[in-house]
């Protein structure tokens, strides 16, 4: 099993779909430039809804056309049906990430139609994506729960993610979109999923609404999950979700998983000077994550050094 780990930040999309500020398109760019001098390649840094609905993706299309001149960066974007896919493809996004949910009654409040359509939809915008040089992974939202449905069954996400595979998704990202998991669950999850998915990648996509973020990547880890969205200083949270505060913290994760003896390539200085930066740059915002405040362990040596 590789100890290579790929933390995608997802600060740009999942951070700043809830927060009151509304960064210029320059300083996001910004804000990705310092992101892949840290170390990271890939990173989910827009998302094609509509623009009426959250203007603070209306740059979305600019976004990947600056982000796809960086390199070292796989620029993602977050879809939610296919007129979205459609803008990202035109765009000339790299990566999409097409999201559904496990509960109905989610599914229905978040895109207005059933998880079913929606999973049509998913196998359309594979069609579509067919003759272009660009992978359309797939995310599943309350795979562990739901705030308006509550319990969301196993086998209905595992039945969601089979499907999504042998459609063609390039990833199958299981997220906890309202902070419901705990590591038990989550290892019972994954270790069912490697068995419905075959070598389709897996990934993880927590968020610390009950302080179990970290333990639940551990789990995940136990069963082979290699990737995992996290946010700078824990932006972000859930329309759905009252009071939930946001993802897994970037740093938290990175430093979490090098004490491990995992390889994130991340270099902690940069990472660190970053929410630095980003905490002049969303003054008005909680910021979460320890590592921001306490700083590594004096004996703490990563993979970089
Ligand atoms: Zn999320």
């Amino acid at each position: 099993m590789s100890n290579l780990v790929n933390i995608r930040e997802v600060g740009l999309r999942d951070g700043l779909q809830l927060i009151k500020t509304n960064l210029s398109t320059e300083l996001k760019l910004s804000w990705i430039n310092k992101q892949v001098s840290a170390g990271f390649t890939e990173m989910e840094v827009t998302s094609f809804v509509p623009p009426k609905l959250l203007p603070q993706f209306s740059d979305a299309t600019d976004i990947i056309i600056q982000s796809n001149k960086i390199k070292e960066l796989k620029p993602t974007a977050l879809v939610l049906n296919i007129k979205g896919a459609i803008r990202a493809i035109e765009a000339g996004a790299k990566k999409i990430t097409f999201v559904l949910s496990a509960s109905e009654k989610h599914n229905q409040s978040n895109v207005n139609c059933a998880t079913d359509q929606s999973l049509s939809m998913f196998d359309e915008i594979i069609e579509i994506s067919k003759d272009i040089k660009i992978e359309v992974a797939a995310a599943i939202a309350t795979s562990f729960g739901c705030s308006i449905q509550g319990s969301v069954p196993e086998m209905r996400v595992l039945e969601l993610a089979k499907e999504m595979a042998k459609m063609g998704a390039s990833e199958i990202n299981l997220a906890d979109t309202v902070g419901y998991a705990n590591p038990n669950q989550v290892k019972s999850l994954f270790s069912e999923l490697k068995n419905q998915i075959g070598c389709t990648p897996m990934a993880a996509h927590f968020h610390d609404t009950r302080g179990m973020g970290l333990a639940n990547v551990v789990a995940a880890l136990q069963e082979g999950v290699r990737r995992f969205d996290a946010t700078m200083a824990g932006l972000g949270g859930c329309p759905f979700a009252p009071g939930a505060s946001g993802n897994i913290a970037t740093e938290d994760c990175a430093y979490l998983l090098e004490s491990l003896g995992f390889d994130t390539s991340v270099d902690f200085d940069k990472l660190l000077e970053l929410r630095s930066y980003l905490s002049n740059l969303l003054p008005h915002e909680k910021l979460e994550g320890r590592l921001g405040f306490a700083g590594k362990a004096i004996n703490f040596k990563n993979k970089l050094l």
